[in-house]
């Protein structure tokens, strides 16, 4: 009984076959723009996953696919992903004609928190993946929200200085123009006028050069900021950090748990804690999905990496 899970990202679609334990028996993965057809990328590769999967002797029951964007999971059916070029694409009946086989869609923020909730048996936390940009999956009683127009979580534009630097989505002052990981690159760039250095290059830096010193300094007050926006709206009781930034451990997340703390007055503020997963935690969360789209029971602590 094993299940087929696959993250389409901008540049990348990871596919994996799970088994019932939740380990990866195998993965697979293929460039989005293969073609020049993001759709038709994502369909060739199900279809080879179900191969291998069945080559393997593996029998799979189900399949789970998130990307990113506005994802209608009722439906099955991708509104709009500007990475993607996807504009209502009706994933799981194309796929589910494909391969005959129950299909799970998702969104790739939201499908971490599933991951995340099930490996930790959390119920009510924020997820924030600091990578390229920055979603949040907001769970509450086990269940990733949604919103009324599938865009709930977009906190990478919540605006943290006002009348700040331009972000690409054409506000001013983005929390992701300040502290995801590309955004602490390009303001690293643009402030030194040494391009091509990372996020982690410019954690290693923190300590000797004042311009790394001070955007990453920027970059924390801003996340701080946002999460006491953020815990005063919701009252989570974690707030699990993923991604990059997470990488660099308590360079990164004492100067946040300080911002958070000074910014609430009156009340404590949730664990600020890191994620269990690593990059993969969108593509466990498909394979989750995949299960119970089966019927078949996802106990806690499936998926998570071993210790
Ligand atoms: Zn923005």
């Amino acid at each position: 009984m094993t299940v087929l899970a696959v993250d389409v990202g901008g540049t990348t679609i990871k596919g994996a076959v799970a088994d019932p334990d939740g380990r990866i028996l195998h993965t697979l993965t293929a460039p989005t723009r293969a073609d020049d057809d993001p759709v038709k990328a994502v369909r060739s590769l199900c279809v080879q996953l179900r191969d291998d999967a069945v080559r393997l002797g593996a029998v799979p029951v189900a399949i789970g696919v998130v990307t990113p964007g506005l994802v209608d999971d009722e439906s099955g059916v991708v509104r709009y992903a500007a990475n993607l070029r996807f504009r209502d694409v009706p994933l799981r009946a194309l796929i589910g004609a494909d391969l005959e086989l129950p299909v799970a869609v998702g969104h790739d923020a939201r499908a971490a928190g599933v991951a995340e909730a099930v490996a930790r048996g959390l119920d009510d936390f924020l997820l924030l993946p600091l990578g390229t940009g920055i979603a949040a999956a907001i769970v509450v009683r086990g269940v990733p929200l949604a919103g009324a127009t599938f865009a709930a979580g977009e906190v990478g534009h919540m605006p943290v200085y006002p009348g700040g630097e331009a972000c690409s989505c054409g506000q001013q002052g983005c929390l992701e123009v300040y502290a995801s990981a590309g955004g602490l690159a390009r303001r690293y760039a643009r402030l030194s006028g040494s391009s091509g250095v990372d996020s982690q290059a410019i954690a290693a830096l923190v300590g000797t050069d004042p311009v790394a010193r001070s955007v990453w300094d920027d970059a924390t007050r801003a996340l701080g900021t946002a999460l006491a926006s953020l815990t005063l709206t919701l009252d989570p009781a974690r707030i699990v950090l993923g991604g990059g930034l997470a990488d660099a451990g308590d360079l990164f997340f004492t100067p946040v748990r300080d911002a958070l703390r000074a910014a609430l007055a009156w009340r404590s503020p949730p664990p600020v804690i890191r994620s269990v997963f690593g990059a993969r935690a969108a593509l466990v969360g498909a394979a989750v999905m995949a299960r119970r789209e089966a019927g078949l029971p996802v106990p806690d602590g499936w998926g998570a990496p071993a210790a």
